[in-house]
Formats: C-alpha cells, sequence, structure tokens
C-alpha cells in the first residue's frame, strides 16, 4: 500500500524535494505550536487570575466584615451575615467552626447537589487560591483560619465556580489547536508544491542529461533560461563539461581511425610478400613454412581488427556511407554462403521461400552474413549444419542459425557492444567487435538485428531489413 502511494507520488524519502518540505513543515509546526501553547497559557492566566484575585478579596474581607457585624450580633450571627453579604451567583462561602457547632455556609449552596455536598465536606484546601475540579466542575478555591477579635472561630473557605468559563476556554483552545493543524497542512502544501516548482529545472537537466550519448556529444545543450541562478550556473558548467568531452572524443574517434589507417596499408604490404614467398618457395624447411603460415594469418588476423576499427570510428564520426540499392537477398546469400563454405570447410545450408529483394549495401551485407557465419563457425562443432533461412513478411528477414555452444540469457543483451566477450575461454581468434560491426552496418541500413539463443542448444541471429516497393 505505502509503495503504492510512493509510486503514486514519487515519494522518494532521501529526495531533495521531501527533505526540504519536512523541514520547512517541522521549522512551521514548532512555530505554529509554541505560538499556540504560548496563546493558550496566556489566556489561561488571565482567565484564572482574576478569579484568583476575586477570592483572595473576599477571603481578606470576610473576616473585617464579621467583626464589624459581631459588634451587633452574636459573633455567629455576625459571621452569617458576612457570608450573606459577600455572597454571589457563582461564589460560595462556608465557615467549619472549630467547636463544632453547626457550619455558616451561603445561601447559594443546593443541599441535594452532589457538587454542594462534596465542596462542603472538603478539608485539606489550600490556602492560596487553586483551581480544583469536583465532580466534572472546575472550582478556584482557598482556605484560611477565620480570626475576628483576636480569636480563631474555625476554618473559613471561599469557591468560586469557574466551570462555564472553563468549558468556553477549552473550546476556544480546541478551536485554536485545530485551526493551526488546518494552516500546518495548508503551508506544507504550499511549500511542497513551491519546492517541487522549484527543482523542476533540476530534473529536467537530468532528464536531458540522461539522454545524451557518445554520438551526440557535441550537439546536446542543456537550456533552462527560467531556471534560479544557481540551476543556469550548473547547466552553462554542464554544457562546457559535454564540449569538452565531444572535443575528447572526436580526438579518440580521429586517433583510432588514423593508427588503423596508417597500420593496415603496411601490414597489408607485409601480407602480401608472405602470401608470395608461401607460393613460390619450394625449397623452404616445414619449420620455416609453419611460422611463415603464422606470420601470415597474424597479419590477416590483424588487418581485419584494424579493418574492423576504422569502420566502428568512420561510423561514430558518421562517415560511414552506405550505398543501398534494391538487391536480390537469395543470389547475395548463395553467394556469400559458396565463400563461407570454402574457407569453413562446414556444410551451410539455405532455406528460401521464394525470391525476396532487400534494400540494402551489397558490400555491407556481405560482411554482416560472413561475420555471422564465421561465428557459427567458430562456436559450433564442425559436424553441426549452419543454415541460412530467408522470409519475407512486412520486411525481409534472414536468420543465420547454429547448433552451437549457445549463449547464455544474462549476456545475450551485452554481445553487441565493442570488445565485450562472453566468455574468452571459448575462442581465442576474436576481439569482440565482430558482432558489435554487424549492429552498427544492419542499423546503418535501416535494419535491426537480433539474437535469440539457448545455452547448449545453439543460436539464431536474425537480421531484419527494409524491402524493395
Ligand atoms: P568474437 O570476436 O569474440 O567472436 P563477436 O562480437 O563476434 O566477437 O562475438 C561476441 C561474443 O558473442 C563472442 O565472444 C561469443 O562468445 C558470442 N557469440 C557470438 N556469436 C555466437 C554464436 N553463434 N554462438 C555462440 N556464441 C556466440
Amino acid at each position: 500500500m505505502i509503495a503504492r502511494i510512493r509510486n503514486i507520488w514519487r515519494i522518494d524519502p532521501f529526495s531533495l524535494r521531501v527533505r526540504l518540505t519536512i523541514g520547512i513543515a517541522a521549522v512551521s509546526a514548532l512555530g505554529l505550536g509554541s505560538v499556540a501553547v504560548w496563546t493558550t497559557w496566556q489566556m489561561q492566566q488571565i482567565l484564572i487570575g482574576s478569579h484568583k484575585r476575586h477570592v483572595e478579596d473576599i477571603a481578606g474581607r470576610l473576616p473585617r466584615d464579621a467583626e464589624i457585624y459581631s459588634e451587633m450580633f452574636l459573633v455567629a450571627t455576625g459571621v452569617q451575615k458576612a457570608i450573606d453579604n459577600l455572597t454571589a451567583s457563582q461564589t460560595f462561602l462556608w465557615v467549619n467552626f472549630f467547636d463544632g457547632t453547626n457550619q455558616a455556609k451561603s445561601t447559594n449552596f443546593n443541599s441535594t447537589d452532589a457538587t454542594a455536598i462534596a465542596l462542603l465536606s472538603l478539608r485539606q484546601v489550600s490556602t492560596s487560591p487553586q483551581v480544583y475540579v469536583i465532580n466534572n466542575r472546575y472550582f478556584v478555591m482557598c482556605a484560611r483560619t477565620l480570626r475576628v477579635n483576636g480569636n480563631s472561630l474555625g476554618q473559613l473557605f471561599v469557591a468560586q465556580d469557574i466551570s462555564d468559563e472553563q468549558t468556553m476556554f477549552l473550546t476556544v483552545v480546541k478551536g485554536l489547536g485545530v485551526t493551526s493543524l488546518l494552516i500546518l497542512i495548508a503551508i506544507t502544501g504550499a511549500i511542497a508544491l513551491y519546492i517541487q516548482r522549484s527543482l523542476k529545472p533540476l530534473m529536467q537537466i537530468n532528464q536531458l542529461a540522461a539522454k545524451v550519448s557518445a554520438t551526440d556529444l557535441g550537439q546536446a545543450k542543456l537550456q533552462c533560461d527560467r531556471a534560479p541562478t544557481e540551476v543556469r550556473e550548473l547547466a552553462r558548467t554542464y554544457n562546457m563539461m559535454l564540449e569538452r568531452l565531444a572535443a575528447a572524443w572526436e580526438q579518440q574517434e580521429q586517433f583510432v581511425s588514423n593508427v588503423s589507417h596508417e597500420l593496415r596499408t603496411p601490414l597489408t604490404i607485409v601480407h602480401g610478400y608472405l602470401q608470395s614467398v608461401l607460393r613460390r618457395e619450394t625449397n623452404l624447411t616445414t619449420i620455416q613454412r609453419d611460422a611463415l603460415e603464422t606470420a601470415a594469418s597474424e597479419a590477416d588476423r590483424t588487418i581485419r581488427l584494424l579493418q574492423d576499427l576504422l569502420d566502428l570510428a568512420r561510423a561514430d564520426s558518421g562517415h560511414l556511407h552506405f550505398h543501398i540499392e534494391p538487391i536480390v537477398l537469395n543470389a547475395l546469400v548463395a553467394e556469400v554462403v559458396g565463400m563461407a563454405r570454402q574457407y569453413s570447410n562446414r556444410e551451410i545450408a539455405i532455406e528460401a521461400t521464394g525470391e525476396i529483394i532487400v534494400l540494402a549495401d551489397r558490400y555491407r551485407l556481405k560482411q554482416v552474413l560472413l561475420n555471422l557465419i564465421d561465428n557459427a563457425v567458430k562456436y559450433s562443432d564442425s559436424s553441426q549444419r549452419i543454415a541460412l533461412k530467408l522470409d519475407q513478411l512486412e520486411q525481409a528477414r534472414i536468420q543465420v542459425c547454429d547448433r552451437g555452444v549457445g549463449i547464455p540469457l544474462q549476456q545475450q543483451a551485452r554481445i553487441f557492444e565493442r570488445f565485450y566477450r562472453v566468455d574468452e575461454s571459448r575462442s581465442t581468434s576474436g576481439y569482440g567487435l565482430g558482432l558489435s560491426i554487424v549492429k552498427t552496418l544492419v542499423d546503418g541500413m535501416g535494419g535491426c538485428v537480433t539474437v535469440s539463443s539457448r545455452l547448449g542448444e545453439g543460436s539464431v541471429f536474425t537480421i531484419t531489413l527494409p524491402i524493395a516497393a
């Protein structure tokens, strides 16, 4: 479930967007929370403070009033009169006389009310006014010794019922809490949106950079004119780096191309001389002949490697040109298979459904097929048959099938990469360039090459090419 939500909103807990949003939301929550707590505390102080002062006043005034009344009446009557005088609707007063006589209490006590009974039975109450909760009602209360004319008569209790104000206050606090929460959610949403918009240029740079490949290093440019200054600076630096990379890449291609070209010519001459010596000289010893044959074959192998490198360098720099023309595929395949049979001495069958005319470069297509047949020969047992199947659907299809060692599934995607070889121990004669040349050439002719293979059972390389209309 969480994974689904993360997918929908693409929430990455380590992303800058989420971290900034959480950080700012946390600071906002702290700020808003502090203000709310401080406001609540202040309101509470103001509300309770005034009641405390009121209770304090009454507790101070009652003994004085009782003294005045006791000059005219009996002391107990004077105390009752003083109580009656100071009684108000929410103010309760009562005195527990030390001599055990009846309590003197204000007239607003309802003798059947449980809260009134609980109040009258209280014994331990602080001398300074405090808030007490009795039967879910709130009272500011204090108790003092009642002294009249220097005599301690009893314990005086003063209680102010603040339940209504307290309930109102709690409602206000709840409202304040809910409002703060809503404000926080709104602030978090706004911050998340703002951060997402601010980071958008960075994401665009990321997407653009991901598309840059070796072939378009020179043309790739990151544009973000309306982005913040820091992001524009980053894009500018990135563009400069791309330019330097493009220059270095071009230099490297040029170097490979020059070296291949410069080495190929003298090596071809060496190879030619070796071949002519081998053909003409009849008085060579077996050792000399073997040595010359090894030298000629190594020279041939190196010439082919240099040719492959030259082709790839040309393809990279866009200088590999194709002469696309309609070709009768059946005839071309027959010609290539004839050549391959000669040098490999293997059984190579052709299976065709009818005459197919493709649009391709004759010389390059031959090179592609020879490469694939060469691999089929190298990676299968000499007793196994190799087959070339031709058919035509929307495009022409050529399949080179062998019953050889096969290629592990996880490596099939990589065999078209340059210098990639499945297993060095399989063959000693290659450099891992053959299939990358095949792919470059087939792509260049507007076609496509794929492989399907099973380890130990064989491989099928499939080329599709456009057909002539
Ligand atoms: P190499 O010069 O090594 O043959 P390639 O580019 O032609 O280079 O092939 C790359 C790798 O793909 C080879 O190392 C080989 O292991 C594997 N491969 C190519 N063709 C076949 C095939 N027909 N059967 C089995 N493995 C193959």
